[in-house]
C-alpha cells in the first residue's frame, strides 16, 4: 500500500493533479490515504473487512501495471468522529460532496456515488477512480471497490 502519486497510471495523473489543484483553489485541501496497493494487502483487506473487491483499481491495472485509483480524505474532516462520513451523502458532512464533485468534474468516477448494495458494493467517499473514456459496458465491474 502506498501514497505516493508516481504509482498512479500516466493518463490518470493529469486528473489527480487538476482534482488537487482546484481542491485547494476551492478551501478544500485534501490528504491522500491510498494510492496503489498489492495483492497481498488487498488480500489481507478483504480479509479484515476493509475491502470487498479483488476487482480493485488500486491494484496493478494494464497496460501500465499501475493505479487507476485514489483515495482521499478532506484534510478538515480528519479529527472528526467517522470522519464526517454517516453512510450517505445526504446525511454526511458536506465537505464529501463538494470534494466528489470536484472529482466528477475532472472525469473520475467517485466511489461516494456508489449504492450501499453488499456485498456487490458499498459506498466509499474517499474513493475515485479513472473511468475510462467509453465505460458503459464496465459499470458492473468498476461499481465494487474497497
Ligand atoms: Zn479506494
Amino acid at each position: 500500500m502506498g501514497k505516493e502519486l508516481s504509482a498512479l497510471a500516466s493518463y490518470f495523473r493529469p486528473q489527480v493533479d487538476s482534482f488537487l489543484a482546484d481542491c485547494e483553489a476551492a478551501g478544500l485541501p485534501v490528504t491522500i490515504e491510498d494510492t496503489d496497493r498489492d495483492q497481498a494487502t488487498q488480500a489481507a483487506d478483504i480479509a479484515a473487512g476493509r475491502s470487498w473487491t479483488t476487482h480493485s483499481k488500486h491494484l496493478p491495472q494494464p497496460p501500465e501495471m499501475k493505479s487507476e485509483a485514489l483515495d482521499c480524505v478532506p484534510t478538515a474532516l480528519l479529527s472528526v468522529k467517522q470522519w464526517g462520513w454517516y453512510g450517505t451523502i445526504e446525511t454526511s458532512d458536506p465537505r464529501w460532496l463538494q470534494m466528489g464533485e470536484i472529482s466528477e468534474k475532472n472525469g473520475m468516477e467517485w466511489g461516494g456515488r456508489w449504492p450501499n448494495n453488499a456485498p456487490h458494493s458499498r459506498s466509499d467517499p474517499g474513493h475515485m477512480q479513472y473511468k475510462p473514456p467509453d465505460n458503459s459496458e464496465t459499470v458492473q465491474e468498476v461499481s465494487a471497490e474497497g
